[in-house]
Parts: structure tokens; sequence; C-alpha cells
């Protein structure tokens, strides 16, 4: 070892860089974020060669005098926080006073700003000198700020290695743009990419607007089939759109998650968000959104990671709860009504904006105001409808009262309906191949899968009498004996207790052979053998009693997939209208309990379309 010396400062602010620049995209996001600190109203940024080459960022924010350029370019200076109490209860994205000077450390770095409205006098200032010595000049700029950034990594070899294609590169830098503007809408951005106009945009200051900016963004198929949600309590403000399930993804690409404006990945938000889509989700896909929490600064330490991606909650219990229960409740609300025509968007309390016109109109239907936002908020709870076991005897009450006003339906629509008095999935038609129902709404023609519908509708009116008066037996006629393994008669006396929790009654009766008593009411019909052997195999995977408990929704959702309509049953036309109004009644009920899709619409213009009518 050789003797302890002082690094020299442009080493020191190397070795800093490595944690903070990575590669162009956190180039992009250090600067942008001081823009957006200095109050920048549109900010314009210029890239070539995915960002290797060159990286310009303009803003019209409150720019610097000259004498604060070398400043700008030290490590440890900063304007935005001067003691720890700031610290603490910190409001601008950037407080280190280390970005620029790591980021002049390993680049041909040029500051040219000008903090006067009056005159366009600025100055700029570089820095490539060994000891980040800064030159300043006198140069012509508006208010605001430039900030040029070129060959990037050029001194540091090791790191330039590490980059990938110019296409890699900008797609990262492309994401880091995304992500800041969504989090803030009042501010116009543009984006090139070697010449070329990769993004542009405006100012959003209307709902509609904000739409825009999302469907720019995230992509218009994502504001097609998303719900806004918007949620308080007196500590929280959370609001933002969540994709519908049907609109899940193969990656977690399209997550975004603001935490009073700081664009943050977090576990325990992950993990609440990905809890409230649990039951809805197919299996390995993952939900879209874009999600803005607020909260009290001081309640939430953003001093956690260099680059600021990760914060601390205080209270992380309540702001997960608080997530997990606002987006699970939206996602319960939506109903077949809810299911918008494509040019429309979802806004809270049940209303829906016209993406094309920006119109703002309420929806009918049981529109799904969030109980639990409207009981925090104060707000009316909209068209919320109180969503209890949905009975199937007053669907078929209601299919009886159609009947006696229409005369007993032949299938469909009759020709004189009211298109208002249809109700969202409309009358039954036929059946097609044992599987699918047909049915005739206001908007065209509705295909059913009968099996993943009525699973659904038995899952849900399992778990809302578990959750309520209990799961209700009846007793068997003539109780079934089920041959099984001996382990298995062991862990049916193990969880005896939790056997009558989910309405059966199974007992021992014999060394390799369990009785069935009693099952629950609404699994009359099922093959109660197949029913048994699957529980059995659910609670042999799950184990522990604590992870069964943990997997009870798992286990209820398999019984109800054994109680539910099998394909190739016939339905009389009646039963498939109390289907279809246990459907509409019944939360989730777009998606079966595998989170596959339950029905879909196809709108009299699409059949038109096939058929070439109207051209
Ligand atoms: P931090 O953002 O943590 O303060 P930076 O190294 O990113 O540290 O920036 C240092 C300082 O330079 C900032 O505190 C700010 O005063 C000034 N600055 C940087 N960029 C801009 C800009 N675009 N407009 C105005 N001032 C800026
Ligand atoms: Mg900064």
């Amino acid at each position: 070892m050789s003797r302890i010396r002082i690094l020299s400062s442009r080493l020191a602010n190397q070795i800093a860089a490595g944690e903070v620049v990575e590669r162009p995209a956190s180039v992009v996001k250090e600067v942008l974020e001081n823009s957006l600190d200095a109050g920048a109203t549109r900010v314009d940024i210029e890239v070539e060669a995915g960002g290797g080459k060159l990286i310009r960022v303009r803003d019209d924010g409150a720019g610097m005098e000259a004498g604060d350029l070398p400043l700008a370019l030290a490590r440890h200076a900063t304007s935005k926080i001067a003691s720890l109490e700031d610290l603490e209860r910190v409001a601008s994205l950037g407080f280190r006073g280390e970005a620029l000077a790591s980021i002049g450390s390993v680049s041909r770095l040029t500051l040219c700003s000008n903090a006067s409205q009056h005159s366009s006098r600025g100055s700029s200032a570089a820095c490539e000198g060994r000891d980040m010595a800064v030159v300043v000049k006198p140069a012509p700029h508006p208010r605001g700020t430039t900030v040029e950034v070129r060959d990037l990594f050029f001194n540091t070899p090791a790191r330039r290695k590490f980059l990938r294609t110019e296409k890699t590169e900008f797609s990262h830098l492309e994401e880091v743009v995304k992500r800041l503007a969504l989090s803030r809408f009042d501010v116009a951005f543009s984006l090139r990419h070697n010449g070329r106009a990769v993004h542009n945009l405006k100012a959003a200051t209307s709902q509609a607007e904000r739409g825009r900016r999302v469907a720019a963004v995230c992509g218009p198929a994502f504001m097609e089939q998303a719900l806004f949600i918007e949620a308080d309590t007196p500590a929280l403000h959370l609001s933002g759109w969540v994709g519908l399930p049907a609109f899940s993804r193969s990656q977690a690409d399209l997550q975004y998650f603001f935490v009073n404006g700081r664009v943050i990945r977090d576990k325990l938000i992950a993990h609440a968000v990905k809890q409230a889509y649990r039951d809805v989700l197919y299996h390995g896909r993952h939900p879209a959104f874009v999600l803005f929490l607020q909260l009290d600064p001081a309640q939430v330490d953003v001093n956690v990671h260099p680059a600021k991606h990760e914060v601390r909650f205080r209270d992380g219990r309540s702001v997960h709860n608080f997530i997990y229960s606002s987006v699970h409740r939206a996602l319960a609300d939506v109903r077949p009504a809810d299911q918008l025509s494509p040019d429309q968007v979802a806004l809270a309390d049940g209303q829906a904006v016209d993406t094309r016109t920006g119109e703002i109109r309420r929806q009918g239907g049981l529109g799904w105001g969030s109980p639990a936002s409207a009981a925090v908020s104060g707000r009316a709870g909209g068209g919320y409808v109180a969503h209890g076991t949905p009975a199937a005897g007053r669907a078929m009450e209601q299919v009886a009262s159609y009947a006696r006003l229409h005369g007993e339906p032949a299938g469909g629509l009759s020709e004189e309906a009211d298109a208002a008095d249809v109700p969202p999935l409309g009358y039954a038609l036929a059946q097609l191949k044992g599987i699918y129902v047909l049915a005739e709404n206001a908007r065209g023609l509705v295909l059913v899968d009968m099996h993943a519908a009525h699973e659904r509708i038995t899952y849900e009116r399992l778990k809302c009498a578990r959750d309520s008066e209990g799961i209700r037996s009846q007793p068997l006629l003539v109780p079934q004996s089920v041959a099984v393994s001996q382990r298995e008669v062991q862990v049916a006396q193990d969880h005896a207790a939790l056997f009558r929790r989910l309405g059966l009654a199974v007992e021992a009766a014999g060394e390799e052979s369990l009785v069935i008593r009693e099952i629950p009411v609404s699994l009359r019909d099922c093959d109660l053998e197949q029913l048994l052997r699957d529980v059995l195999a659910d609670l042999i995977e799950y184990g522990s009693t604590e992870r069964i408990e943990a997997h009870l929704d798992e286990i209820l959702s398999t019984m109800a997939c054994h109680g539910s309509v099998r394909a190739n049953r016939r339905l009389t036309l009646p039963e498939m209208n109390a289907l279809l109004r246990d459907m509409e009644a019944t939360e989730r009920s777009g998606q079966c309990n595998h989170g596959r899709p339950t029905w879909t619409q196809l709108p009299l213009e699409d059949l038109d379309k096939l058929f070439l009518r109207g051209r």
C-alpha cells in the first residue's frame, strides 16, 4: 500500500458518477429534474446517437446568474436545501448537489443560462479541465438554461463498454422522459432523436388533456381500457389510471407510480397494487397503471437511494392498505355497464370523458363511485349499488318481469324494446356449441363464456358468504365416500374446522377413505369426488395452516370452478338471461377466477364492417 492522498476533485466526482450516471438515460433524468426544479413550463430535449454523442436540454426556468455557474458544477453545491430540517421535508426533485458535477466529470459539459426576464445576455460555463476548472463566458440565452452533454464517458472507457446499442440506450432515455412527462402534466415536453421528433407533448391542464397525455405516453389502448380512480384519507391522496384486467401485460412495463411527483419503484407499492389485482389477473400477467400518491413530505424519506428511485414511508402499512383498498375497490366495481366505447375514458364518479372531443358526461348504468373514496372524501357515492350476494332469485324475477312486460322473449330484443330499458348485457338469443351464450344488447351482439362467467359468480358468492353469514351448507341425501390416501385422511382430519368453514362436512370413514356429508348449497350439482380431491390437493400444496389461511380465496376459487356450469350443458333462455343478470350484479364479473375474460361485445358497427355494409 502506498501513502494516503486526497483524490483530485475530478476523480472524486467520477467515483460519485458511478452511482448516479449509469447511462445517457440517467443524465437526462438529472438534467430534466433540474429544469423542473427551476420551475420550467417547457423543456426541449435533443439527443444524438442514443444520447451517447449528445444530450441537449433547454428549459425556460429560473436560470442562473453567471457567478452561480461554477457552483452549479461543483460537488455538494445546491440551491435546494440548506439544513437537515430542509432535507426532512424536501419538496424539490434534487437536493444532493452532485448531479452536474458527476456528469461533468465523465463528459464534455456546457451550461448556458440566464436568470433575467429582461435581457438575453446570459453566460456559459464549460468544464473540461483536469480538476473541473470552469471557464465562464458571456453568451446569449433567453431566460432559462441549456445543458449540453457531449461524448458521455469519453474519459471512462470502462463505463462506455457497458453502453448498449444506440436503440436500447434511446429507449431507456425515452422511458425517463415519459415518466417525467407523466409526473408534470403542466409542463410541455418535446423529445427529438437524431433530428427526428419523437414526442411533442403540450402542457395539459384539463382532465381531457391529461387523458390525452397519458394516451400519448402509455398508448391509446391503455387509455381505452383504464379507469380513473381517486381516493382520499385525511393524510393520503391517490389518483390516476388503472388498467382493466383485460389490459394486462406480459411484463411489468406499464407501471408508473409517483410519490409527491417523484417517480419511484417501490416493493411495498408494487405489492399493494399486485394484491389488488390478484383475483382478476390471468396467471403471470402484470397490471398496467399510472398512479399518483400525495402525502406530507415529512412522512416520506426520499434520501434512501442515490438516484432517488426508492423512498421509505414512515407509515408503510397504512400506505399499503390505502393503495390496496382503493385499487381493489375500483376493480371490484367494474360492471358490464362501465365498459366504455373506445373513445371514452372513465373518470371518477361515474363520468366519462370522450378522448376525441374532451366532452365529459355522466355515465348511465351502475356507475362505479368507489364507496371507500366517497366515504372519506365526503363525495356522493354516485350511482353506487350495494353489492351483496347476487341472489339468483332476484335475477329470475327480473327475467320474469321482463317476460310479463314484453311477452316471453323469443330471444334477444323485441322490435319495440326501448334502448334505455335494455340491461347492459342484453337478452339471450341462443347458445353456441354448449360453450357460449349469444345475447343482444343495445350496441349489438354480446358473447359470454358461460362457464367462465358462472365460475366468477359462484366464487364471489362463496367469498361474500364466508365474509358475512358463513357459507351455507346442505346435507347430502346419500353421503358420498371417496377413496383417498392415508395422508389425505390425515389432512382432512387436521383441517376439520377449516372444512366446516368452507361449508364441507367431511369425515374419515377408514384408513384410506373419507365420507362427504354436507356441501355448500351453491355447489350442489358438482362432481363431489373431484371437488374434495382438489381441495385436499390445495391444502397439501399450501402446507401450513398459515399459508392455507392466506390462500383461502384460492381454495374457494377451486371450489367455485366445480360448482359452475360445465361446457355442453344446455341452458334455457330464462337460465341464460338469469346468468346475464347475475353477471351485471357481480363484482369482478368481467374476468373468470383465473383472469380470463368472461364476455365480449361485438358492436353492430363491427358486424357491419364484416359484411361491408353501408360502404
Ligand atoms: P441538485 O439538483 O441536487 O441541487 P445539481 O448538481 O443537479 O444538484 O445542480 C446544482 C445546482 O445547479 C442546483 O441546485 C441549481 O441551483 C442549479 N441548476 C442546475 N440546473 C439548473 C437549471 N436547469 N435551471 C436553474 N438552475 C439549475
Ligand atoms: Mg439536480
